[in-house]
Formats: structure tokens, sequence, C-alpha cells
């Protein structure tokens, strides 16, 4: 994995001195071409692509994907919105809540959204308000545990997310009472997921469930590809995962009856490797034992290593040739705030530019204004030029929803 200097030939450096840092830059080029490479990986299937829209959510970079051929999936009311004002037909969207108010679940279906039923009390609720008149998904929980780490791993028998394949029967007693038009079957196991083999068992326990849905017209196996973080990391294989996925599907297609659309949810497999953090050195800070370069950034911007232990690679954009020390990067947060570990770098002095790398996925989406620090800039690189999509908060941002109160 390279460093890149310049993104579709737009110097990094120079867009620091444009929009300041820290500053969110996505490269557009690289998540059309993953929408594509996803495409080609699935081209032997009917597939339908729903980008896991809370990966990033910025209406712009939701319209792009939608250029590239894609549909989204939503986890929140607020995002079936952004995706609507982003140009998404209701058709295009999925609403996957998790235990969300039926408040919420009956406005998406005023807009013509579909819901992705998610537990037996709700699928009891939609019944008893729909019946058969609206139809719906329900996402199974396959009791399967895989992921890159625990908190990313929603599809095991201990998670809150889905109803248990285990219940499968009162499923089916709900469908059978209010008469459900259930159109989908869903699994997502989670995030990081290196292996065909635990898409291929998510989908033998949707292809065994699948038989007793007459009215099924998808499958859909979630997202979780995941992506090289680190040097010499290993992704997953998406055309394996399409071949083999792709052949057990139409298997399983001929086996029901009907050809189904398979769907997919990605989110980082779109976004992360477009995505990159750009931060200043505030200070160089040498101790008996560790040297730190503290950053105008932190885990209000990417909390992705605090929470994830995630890795996220680390370069000096204004030193590329310089001989390498070993640092700690760190944000000016006041909590430990650890963005790379003993990482080795090229030297590193007060003022240098650092770039950090896959900030597409889970960076600005999770970012908070923690310290009463303002969140950055974003930034899209497209067509060879960098667009603002997003301005960087200030002061009045951060008091706008305050009373003040006269005491
Ligand atoms: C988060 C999420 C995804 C995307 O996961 P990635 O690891 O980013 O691919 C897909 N589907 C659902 C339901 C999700 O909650």
């Amino acid at each position: 994995m390279p460093n890149p200097t310049h993104i579709q030939g737009v110097a990094i450096a120079a867009l620091a001195d444009q929009f300041g840092t820290p500053l969110y830059i996505y490269d557009g080029e690289k998540i059309t071409n993953q929408v594509k490479i996803l495409q080609q990986a699935f081209s032997a299937v009917p597939l339908k692509i729903k980008y896991a829209t809370k990966a990033l959510s910025n209406i712009n970079i939701l319209k792009l994907i939608r250029k590239a051929g894609a549909g989204v999936d939503a986890v929140s009311i607020e995002e079936v919105k952004l995706c609507m004002l982003a140009g998404y037909s209701a058709r295009e969207i999925m609403y996957t809540p998790s235990g969300v108010g039926f408040d919420e679940i009956k406005e998406a279906v005023e807009l013509g959204i579909m819901i992705n039923l998610d537990s037996l009390p709700l699928m009891e609720e939609f019944g008893k308000t729909y019946g058969n008149a609206i139809p719906s998904c329900i996402r199974i929980n396959p009791h399967i545990m895989a992921g890159g780490n625990f908190k990313i791993s929603v599809g095991h028998k201990e998670s809150k997310f889905g109803i248990s394949i285990e219940q499968l029967p009162e499923i089916l007693e709900l469908v059978k009472k209010y008469k459900l038009k259930i159109e989908g079957l869903h699994i997502h196991t989670g995030s990081d997921i290196l292996d065909a083999e635990v898409f291929l068992k998510g989908g033998n326990v949707l292809f065994e469930a699948a038989l007793q849905f007459p009215d099924l017209k998808f499958l859909d196996f979630g997202g979780g590809f995941k992506v090289a973080y680190k040097p010499n990391d290993i992704a997953t294989d998406v055309m394996e995962v399409g071949k083999k996925v792709g052949e057990a599907f139409q298997d399983f297609c001929s086996n029901y009856g009907r050809q189904l659309e398979l769907w997919l949810e990605p989110g980082k497999f779109l976004v992360s490797e477009a995505g990159y953090l750009l931060v200043k050195a505030n200070v160089v800070k040498e101790t008996p034992s560790v040297t730190f370069v503290g950053v105008d950034s932190g885990l209000n911007h990417l909390i992705r290593p605090m929470m994830y232990d995630a890795y996220h690679s680390v370069y000096n954009l204004s030193n590329p040739e310089g001989k390498k020390n070993k640092y700690n990067v760190v944000g000016y947060i006041c909590e430990t705030d650890t963005i790379a570990s003993h990482r080795e770098l090229t030297e590193v002095k007060a003022g240098d530019l650092l770039v950090i790398k896959n900030a597409g996925a889970y960076g600005y989406s999770m970012a908070s204004n923690y310290n009463s620090r303002l969140r950055p800039a974003e930034v899209l690189i497209w067509e060879g030029r960098a667009l603002l999509i997003r301005k960087r908060e200030n002061f009045e941002d951060l008091i706008r929803n305050q009373e003040i109160l006269d005491f």
C-alpha cells in the first residue's frame, strides 16, 4: 500500500493550505472502483449492493455511491432521510433497525421504505399494524462467531442483533398468524470477515431457512468484508467470495424454484481505503521511554483505535524520505488517545503533516465534540478536483442548541 502524496493529481499538502487541518479527504474514484469490483465479483448473480450508510454518511458520498449503481442500508430514520435527500428512491433503501421504537418503523413505512424486522415483538406489532399489506424482510441471527473483534461481531448467539435462528418456529408462527409478506431474509455476521467460508456458512443458514418462505425476492448476506489496514494485511478476496457464494446461491435458487436477488451491505469495503485523515503535528515530546507525536486531532475525530484497538497506518507527508524513528502518535484529547503506538515513522518535527490511512469508514461518522472540540471539514476528490463537502465546524455550531440561561 503506497503512501500517496497526491490523490488524483491533487497534492495532499496543498489541501492543508486550502482547507486547514485536521481534514477528512475522500478519493471518490476509489469508492466508485470498489463498487465496480463487487459488481464484477458477483457478476454471475443478480446482485444488489446496499451500501451501509453508517460507515460514511456525507450526502455527497451517498450521491456518488448511487451514481455508481448501488442502493443503501440505513440503520436509523435519520439515515433514511439522508439517503432520500441524496436522491435514493424509497425502494433503493432498506431500513435495518436495531431495537428502535415503533413510531420510527411507522415513519419509515409511510416513506415507503422496506423494514428489516429484528425481533419477535417487532414482527408481532408489524403484523398487527400492517398484516400482509406491507412486505418486509427478517434479520436472522445465524449464531456464527465471526469478525475482527468481539465488539464488531454481531451474528453470534449472544449478540443483540436479529432473531435467533433457533426461534425459526416462532418466526414462522408469526408469519402465518399475520400473513406477513416476507420478501427477504437477512444476516450480517460482523465486520472484518476474511474468509469466504464464513459467508458460505451464513449462506447455508439462510438457504435452509429460506425454503420456508414462499414470497422471497432476495437474500441479504450483509457486509463485513475485511479491508487491509496494515502493510501485508490480507483483505477478503471478494472474487473468491463472489465465486463461491454466487455458485452456492445459484444452486439454492434452482432448489427454491425461482431466481432471487443477492443483496450485500458493504460499508468498510466501499469507503475505508478511500479516506485519509490529514493532521498536523503540534508537538514532538521525548520522554525517557517513548517519543510522542501530539497531533491536532484525536479520538473525537477517529475513535477506531481506542474503541476497537484498530490499526491505522500513519505516514509523515512532510518528510517522506527522512530517517526512521519510533513514535507514539497521540491525540490532543484529555483521555488516553493513542492513534498509533510504537510506530516507525520518518522523522517528525512539529508542524509536519501526518496522514492517517483507512479513515473513510467509521471515521467522520463516529466523530464527536468531546472536549468541546470542533469536527473537521470533509473534502471529496472527484475528477481531479478538491471539493469541500462539509465545512469545518465553528464555535457557533458548538453552542447552537444550548439554552444560555440567566443565572
Ligand atoms: C454496519 C453494518 C454493515 C456494514 O459493515 P461493514 O463491516 O462496514 O461492511 C452492514 N450491514 C449492517 C446491518 C450493518 O449494521
